[in-house]
């Protein structure tokens, strides 16, 4: 291409076909994958230039390798950041992101309603560290502004939450960080910037697990975090040292994955508002958790900061007998066929996973009930599968109910 164009110009379902293509000299039409370790130089002048900075370039995959960079490139260009690092994982990219951020003393302010392996990594490894976390609700921007200390360093949220679909303020919410000298970090995994843009609304970096919906059909670990290249160059230098590296191999199946997004995000979002309506409907289910229903508290918010509504949605189910419990839900999820019983979500492929015993079976029993995370409770991400295939195969989890 001669002339690139301005990725502003773009609409972010074109970036993520066109941006940062990569290309050799056999000039193949679909990105080739650079898939070693190092790269060799014309001579010893070059290769010392390459180490030094001093000439720009490829040295070692642990931190430049095209494939991967080409990635991080699409990602930013679609996210609207200036700077992107690619990781192995999601939580590679949560961890990445505190450890080059936060030091010794420091505080952090975090919703409650994050991924259960962000916790971990507060209660386990930041304190070590003497690195305090304020877990606050969500949706409550008076818990956000009361747990503010003069040591607060980051804010931190995913929106929509897992697995009951409360939604953050992040306009709100980048105000108050900014107000305070902290910065907000927002995890966009369950919308993708094809549906929400947290950039856009004051947040200071986005984190992605791309092993969600970027890959889309659950192939391959990987994560990234998209933000100003001010703070992007410092988690580069933590990634060069510490490892946590994009395969270029995965970066390669993001890449693909990344074309389809948005025809998927809006396939997945139609899917699960079909199916969230019909829910409500239906006897056994005593209440239906989806931001993109008239019946929750936060709809007008969500249809403000996002495009459409995503693909996840919690039912709590009452068997015939006005039951609420395991056994209830345990049922619900058995008499599934189609269905994948597991806890991943982001694949093509619909999954059904009680929460309270597997993704949250760690959160102590008081922590649980203050989440919402009821014995009741099921998860269901809508995949892309036929909706009437998917309403017959829950209709089998109320017939186990104890309904006709
Ligand atoms: C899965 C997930 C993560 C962790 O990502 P991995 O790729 O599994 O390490 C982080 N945040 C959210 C919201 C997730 O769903």
């Amino acid at each position: 291409m001669s002339d690139t164009p301005d990725p502003r110009d773009l609409h972010t379902d074109t970036l993520a076909i066109r941006w940062a293509q990569l290309r050799t000299d056999e000039m193949s039409h679909s990105d080739p994958i650079f898939l070693t370790s190092s790269f060799v130089y014309d001579s010893a002048a070059q290769a010392a230039a390459r180490f030094s900075g001093e000439e720009p370039g490829n040295v070692y995959s642990r931190f430049t390798n095209p494939t991967v960079r080409s990635f991080e490139q699409r990602l930013a260009a679609m996210e609207g950041g200036e700077s992107c690092v690619a990781l192995a994982s999601g939580m590679a990219a949560i961890s990445s992101t505190f450890f080059t951020l936060l030091a010794p003393g420091d505080h952090v302010i975090s919703s409650r309603s994050v991924f259960g392996t962000t916790n971990v990594i507060y209660d386990r490894y930041l304190k070590k560290f003497n690195i305090d976390t304020t877990l606050v609700d969500l949706n409550d921007l008076d818990q956000w502004r009361a747990a503010i200390r003069p040591e607060t360093k980051l804010l931190y949220l995913e929106t929509p939450s897992n697995p009951l679909s409360e939604v953050g303020d992040i306009e709100a919410l980048a105000k108050l960080a900014h107000d305070n000298g902290a910065l907000l970090i927002v995890d966009n995994c369950f919308c993708t910037p094809a549906l929400q843009k947290p950039l856009e609304l004051g947040a200071d970096l986005v984190i992605h697990s791309a092993t969600k919906y970027l890959d889309g059909q659950g192939r391959c670990l990987g994560g990234a975090v998209v933000g100003p290249e001010e703070i992007l160059k410092e988690i580069h230098g933590f990634v060069r040292s510490a490892g946590p590296c994009m395969s270029p191999f995965n970066a390669w199946v993001f890449l693909k994955g990344l074309e389809t997004l948005g025809l998927r995000m809006k396939a997945h979002s139609e899917n699960a508002l079909q199916l969230a309506q019909w829910l409500e409907q239906q006897p056994g289910i005593a209440r239906v958790h989806y931001a993109g229903l008239d019946s929750h508290p936060q709809k007008a918010l969500a249809e403000r900061q996002q495009k459409a509504f995503g693909a996840v949605i919690a039912i709590e189910v009452e068997d015939s007998d006005g039951r609420r419990d395991r056994q209830a839900a345990w049922r619900f999820i058995d008499a599934t066929r189609l269905l994948s019983i597991t806890a991943n979500l982001g694949d093509v492929k619909s999954t059904v996973t009680h929460p309270a015993t597997t993704t949250h079976g760690r959160v102590a029993e008081e922590e649980k009930q203050r989440s919402g995370i009821g014995e009741n409770l099921i998860r269901i991400a809508v995949g892309l599968e036929d909706v009437g295939d998917l309403k017959n195969d829950l209709g089998l989890g109320i017939t186990a109910l104890g309904f006709e």
